[in-house]
């Protein structure tokens, strides 16, 4: 059995040492600020040095006297998640193991294509949701992570790929990392609240400023929250749905024991923005002599009639033990051609970084038992 570790991120700091400002939402550095009696356009003024341009050290936030300045690099630090392993896939995707304060890892992934770069960002340490075709759910060791260590993710992405705006350079036009997708390790419905803090962080436009367009949220279907991500957040929504009947649903995505594939979809139909040109996706892993026959396309489309939707085939990405084999390319495009002809646009995902076992569902990180995690 998984060991699962019901906590939020450990603190930003362990000791007395300096609180890291990554992370912090404008209300909280607002709130921070006004504790050391200094006005609001103050912690505005910080948040742009940190969010909008990537500053890390204090002394370059010229518009703040320096006495402010010393008085903040006595307090605090602006810090980013330690990379421990940095791989690079022959195809350009790119992979960063990050090592997080409590020694666990996580991973996330930046694949450029023609039109546009996307990093895919973990929300957890491993998942509790066992999915039998996903590498991750082989982890033993599960924790939710921090709005700092998911922020912290595409700050060192945004680091790496140096896409800062700078003096010189206020504006970037065509920019390697312009898409989110909440699809690397762990459910992110299940640490909601790291997730929306962390996500609106990024969306601000005094800060990284990317778009709710060019945000996905991907969920294996917690249904109670779905709506709320719709709401609070407005980012678009991915479904993992993977099998169009209950029985092998219940199998390969053991959390439709709990919230079956009516009640998913019915909350879909809900979701809001539908309205208005937005789509849901489905995604579906094309697991050989599983789910791939042309019955399982066409109740596919019968089951999603009526939503709004594109649905995103996903070669099956093997890992050491995997119990599944990949379709054939013939088959996917079989079963591609009925979705498409019902009206859904089925693209068939390219495998992308599988050299450095990058590709989707094939990310676990060591972490097994971090000392101070297990002490309590
Ligand atoms: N827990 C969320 C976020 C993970 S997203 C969710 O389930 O949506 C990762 C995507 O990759 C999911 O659609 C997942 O089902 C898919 N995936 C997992 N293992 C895979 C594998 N071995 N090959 C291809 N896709 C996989």
């Amino acid at each position: 059995m998984s060991t699962i570790l019901e906590q939020n991120a450990p603190p930003e700091s362990a000791d007395d040492g300096p609180i890291n400002l990554i992370g912090m939402s404008r209300e909280e550095l607002v709130a921070t600020f006004a504790a050391m009696n200094e006005p609001r356009f103050r912690a505005d003024q910080l948040f742009q040095w940190i969010y909008g341009r990537g500053v890390t050290d204090f002394d370059e936030m010229t518009n703040i006297s320096k006495s402010l300045r010393t008085k903040l690099a006595d307090r605090f630090v602006v810090a980013r998640p330690n990379i421990s392993r940095d791989l690079a896939s022959e195809d350009g995707t790119h992979k960063w193991l990050l090592r997080l304060d409590d020694g666990t890892e996580v991973e996330c992934v930046h694949i450029p294509e023609d039109d546009r770069g996307t990093l895919c960002v973990s929300s957890q340490v491993g998942c509790t949701l066992n999915c039998r075709f996903c590498h991750t759910g082989t982890q033993r060791l599960v924790r939710n992570i921090g709005p700092a260590e998911i922020v912290g993710q595409v700050m060192l992405a945004r680091d790496h790929l140096g896409e800062w705006p700078t003096a010189e350079r206020p504006t970037i036009y065509e920019r390697e990392l312009s898409n989110i997708v909440m699809m690397g390790m762990g459910e992110p419905l299940y640490n909601f609240d790291n997730v929306a803090a962390a996500l609106k962080i990024v969306m601000d436009d005094a800060g990284i400023a990317i778009s709710r367009r060019r945000i996905t949220l991907s969920t294996a279907g917690v249904v109670p929250l779905i709506r709320r991500c719709g709401e609070e957040l407005g980012v678009n929504l991915a479904i993992s749905l993977h099998a169009v009947r209950d029985d092998l649903r219940d199998e390969i995505v053991p959390i439709n024991r709990k919230y079956p594939i009516a009640e998913l979809l019915a909350t879909c139909r809900d979701y809001p923005g539908l309205k208005n040109s937005r789509r849901i996706t489905f995604e579906y892993v094309m697991l050989k002599d599983v789910n791939d026959s042309d019955a399982d396309a066409r109740e596919l489309v019968r089951i999603i009639a009526g939503i709004p939707a594109k649905v995103n085939l996903i070669p099956f990405n093997p890992w050491p033990g995997a119990p599944y084999d990949r379709s054939t390319p013939e088959r996917i495009e079989a079963f591609a051609e009925i979705v498409r002809s019902a009206g859904y646009p089925s693209p068939v995902r390219t495998p992308r970084g599988e050299d450095i076992m990058a590709a989707c569902g094939q990310l676990k990180s060591e972490s097994e038992r971090p000392r101070r995690a297990m002490a309590g």
